[in-house]
C-alpha cells in the first residue's frame, strides 16, 4: 500500500471522530472478520440507575441504601456510581467509609463504622439468603453484606444505546458478526443482547476481567480475526489482544492506551464508519 493513500485514509477517519494510531492499522481494520462488543459503556451508554432495592429480614431499604453507597463513593464504576446517586437524590447521607478496596470485575468493600461492608457480585459472599437470590427485576443486580452474609440486593439498569441495534445490523450487512463479551451475569447480557439483535449463541457472560483476553485468544484459535471494541480497565488486556483494538472516546485511558483506533464519538457505527474506510483505502490503494 502507498504511505500516501493510507495517510489520507486516516486524515479522514480524524475528520469522522476515528483516532486511528498509524497507517498500518487500516491494514489491519480490513482483515477482521469478527467483532467482540464489551457490553456495559460499549453496547450501553454506561450510565446507570437504581431500580430496585431489597432486603432480608427487617432491614430497611434506605439502610442497606445507604452502607452501599458508603462503599461506592470509592468507585468509578457505572454501577457505583448509580448507587451513589440513587442515595443522593434520596436525601440519605452516606456516613463515612474508610479502608476502601475495589475488587475488580466483581465489586468493592470498604469499613463503616469497624464493619466490613462488601458489594458486588453474589459470590462474594459466603451466604446468600433464599430471598435475595433469585432478582425479578430486569438488569444488573449487586448484592451488599456484612460478615460474609448478603443482607441485601440492589438492581440497576443500564440503556442500551439506540445507534447501537443499528451498528450490529450492518456489521452483519459487511459480513462480520457481532459477539457480546460481558462481565455481567447471563440474565442482564442477555437482555442486552435480545435488544440489539445478537444471538444467544454469540453471548459470552459472566466472563472476569482477567479472563476477557483469553476468550478473546479462543476466537482468535477458531480461526478467526477479531475486532474488539470496549472502554474500561478490565478491556485493555483484550484490547491488546485483539487483532484490532477499538476504545470508546468516553472511557478510560487505559482502554484507549490498549487501542489501535480510538472513537471520539462514543457510538457503535462509528466502528461502521471505520471498517467502511479501511476498505475504501484499501481500494484506491490497489
Ligand atoms: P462489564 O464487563 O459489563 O463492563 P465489569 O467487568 O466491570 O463489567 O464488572 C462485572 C460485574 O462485577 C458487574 O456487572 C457487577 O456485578 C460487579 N461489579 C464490578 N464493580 C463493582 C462495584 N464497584 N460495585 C458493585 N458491583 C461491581
Ligand atoms: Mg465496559
Amino acid at each position: 500500500a502507498t504511505p500516501t493513500a493510507l495517510l489520507v485514509g486516516t486524515g479522514r477517519g480524524a475528520r469522522l471522530g476515528i483516532l486511528i494510531k498509524g497507517a498500518d492499522v487500516l491494514e489491519d481494520t480490513r482483515r477482521i472478520d469478527t467483532v467482540v462488543l464489551d457490553k456495559t459503556g460499549t453496547v450501553t451508554s454506561g450510565e446507570m440507575t437504581l431500580v430496585d432495592v431489597a432486603t432480608a429480614g427487617r432491614l430497611p431499604k434506605d439502610q442497606a441504601l445507604r452502607a452501599a453507597a458508603a462503599v461506592e463513593t470509592g468507585s468509578e464504576h457505572p454501577v457505583a456510581r448509580a448507587i451513589v446517586a440513587a442515595a443522593t437524590s434520596r436525601a440519605i447521607e452516606a456516613p463515612r467509609a474508610t479502608d476502601f478496596a475495589s475488587l475488580p470485575g466483581a465489586g468493592a468493600r470498604a469499613a463503616i463504622k469497624g464493619t466490613e461492608v462488601t458489594v458486588g457480585r453474589a459470590d462474594l459472599f459466603d451466604d446468600v439468603p433464599q430471598e435475595l437470590a433469585r432478582p425479578t427485576v430486569d438488569g444488573t443486580t449487586v448484592w451488599v453484606g456484612w460478615g460474609g452474609r448478603a443482607h441485601a440486593s440492589l438492581t440497576v439498569a443500564d440503556t442500551v444505546r439506540r445507534s447501537s441495534q443499528r451498528a450490529v445490523r450492518d456489521l452483519a450487512e459487511l459480513g462480520l458478526p457481532a459477539y457480546l463479551l460481558t462481565g455481567d451475569h447471563d440474565q442482564a447480557a442477555l437482555t442486552v443482547a435480545r435488544d440489539v439483535g445478537i444471538p444467544v449463541g454469540r453471548v459470552i457472560a459472566d466472563v472476569r476481567p482477567e479472563d476477557k483476553h483469553a476468550m478473546i485468544a479462543d476466537l482468535q484459535k477458531r480461526g478467526k480475526v477479531v475486532a474488539m471494541v470496549g472502554d474500561g480497565v478490565n478491556d485493555a488486556a483484550a484490547l491488546a489482544q485483539a487483532d484490532l483494538g477499538i476504545a470508546m472516546g468516553t472511557g478510560t485511558d487505559v482502554a484507549a492506551d490498549s487501542a489501535d483506533i480510538v472513537l471520539l464519538r462514543s457510538e457503535l457505527p462509528a466502528v461502521v464508519d471505520a471498517i467502511e474506510l479501511s476498505r475504501a483505502t484499501l481500494r484506491t490503494i490497489k
